[in-house]
């Protein structure tokens, strides 16, 4: 049984995660638990069937040619809806939130945290046209929705690091000092995005990019503003996809933006309004990453726990090896379900939030 069933539907005896972390979703309904049951079930099923199996190979072809990309990984995912996760269901979506998307994350992680991150990324691209509301939910995302049955689905990214600024761009306090070096100029019908942004997860497979700068460089925070950009645009290219240390399954790209013309209603919300949605995205971004980590050490239990339940415990060396090993899994087995209800003790709080702030954006 899942560590989030296990909070929320036992008795609440002192030895239960709910006797113990009494708050934890204690305004969850079991009906709601048994949903979120279903889905961690689903995902763990994908993640096993499809990503555990290639983990390894992707890593290593990705390792030798850093572009390589396993679209038919991608065509699953789509089949399983794990593209339009995100995407409310008026639009054709799923209409999941944080809650349900670090559920995902942590299952897919478990298996292989590079090819969460493709879906991750994904979800990241999506997350500024929600704050859009629904007068952007057309076009791109039911393009989006029709394209999963294709050889390519259509895939996103969002694009906030630039070159000399990483953490300056995701704190509206610090853009103002940040070296900022992307520019996008109005002309008439709407403005053309020069400069380079890096580390972008998807950013050389996905067809539309949010991607965020300033219309005028000298107040980048008063006027930093999102974009949604057509990847096939005259003056987009690639300039370069990182060799990766790890999670190689998802390319991280450099983008570079050459006098891009991007039309006005193409502007993501208002111009001005990127600085807040930035914090926003990633703010309700912030359970599912908590849960890349709980995930890995989940996979990492696991892999140790069949490792000691194996057969090769003849050697007296293993034999030791084993006995230490089981130790730190008994202490890693304890800590793994209480991170787990502190992702989705969480991940509760910041539902609350992206309603809250989704609305105001959404309607106002
Ligand atoms: C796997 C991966 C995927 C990524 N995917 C994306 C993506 O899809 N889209 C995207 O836009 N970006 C992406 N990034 C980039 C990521 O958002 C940046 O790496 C991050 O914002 C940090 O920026 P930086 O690397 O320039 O580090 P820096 O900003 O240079 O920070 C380096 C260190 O200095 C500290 N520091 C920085 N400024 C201050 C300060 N003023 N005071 C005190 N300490 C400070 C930081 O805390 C950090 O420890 C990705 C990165 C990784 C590793």
């Amino acid at each position: 049984m899942s560590a989030l069933i296990t909070a929320t539907a036992g008795p609440a005896s002192e030895h239960s995660l709910r006797g113990r972390f009494p708050r934890i979703n204690q305004n969850v309904s079991h009906g709601r638990v048994r949903e979120l049951e279903r889905l961690r079930a689903r995902a763990r099923s994908f993640a096993r069937q499809h990503a555990r199996p290639r983990a390894l190979e992707i890593d290593r072809r990705a390792g030798e040619d850093p572009r390589f990309f396993d679209w038919e990984l991608v065509r699953a995912g789509a089949e399983e809806g794990l593209l339009r996760f995100l995407i409310p269901k008026p639009a054709g979506g799923v209409g999941g939130l944080a809650t349900e998307a670090a559920i995902v994350m942590e299952e897919l992680c478990a298996a292989c945290p590079g090819i969460a991150l493709i879906f991750g990324a994904h979800a990241l691209g999506i997350s500024p046209l929600l704050l859009g509301g629904p007068s952007q939910w057309d076009g791109v995302l039911a393009e989006l929705v029709a394209s999963e049955a294709s050889e390519r689905p259509t895939l996103m990214a969002c694009a906030i690091t630039e070159p000399e600024a990483g953490t300056d761009v995701e704190d509206p306090d610090l853009l103002a000092r940040g070296r900022i070096t992307t520019h996008a100029r109005p002309v008439p019908g709407g403005y053309r995005l020069t400069g380079a942004k890096r580390f972008i997860s998807n950013g050389s497979v996905a067809r539309w990019i949010t991607i965020l700068m300033p219309t005028d460089p000298r107040r980048p925070a008063e006027t930093w503003t999102c974009f949604l950009l057509d990847a096939r645009s005259e003056g987009f290219s690639i300039a370069k996809v990182e060799h990766k240390m790890g999670q190689r399954a998802c390319p991280a790209a450099e983008l570079s933006l050459q006098d891009v013309f991007v039309p006005a209603e193409r502007v993501v919300g208002r111009p001005g309004d990127g600085a807040a949605a930035t914090m926003i995205v990633l703010a309700c971004s912030r359970p599912p990453v908590a849960a890349i980590a709980t995930g890995i050490a989940n996979g990492a239990y696991e892999r140790v726990r069949d490792w000691i339940a194996s057969e090769r415990t003849a050697d007296a060396t293993v034999a030791v090896l084993h006995r230490s090993t089981s130790d730190r899994a008994v202490t890693r087995s304890l800590a793994r379900p209480a991170s787990s209800a502190w992702c989705s003790s969480a991940t509760w709080r910041s539902r609350a939030s992206t309603s809250v702030v989704g609305a105001t954006f959404a309607f106002s």
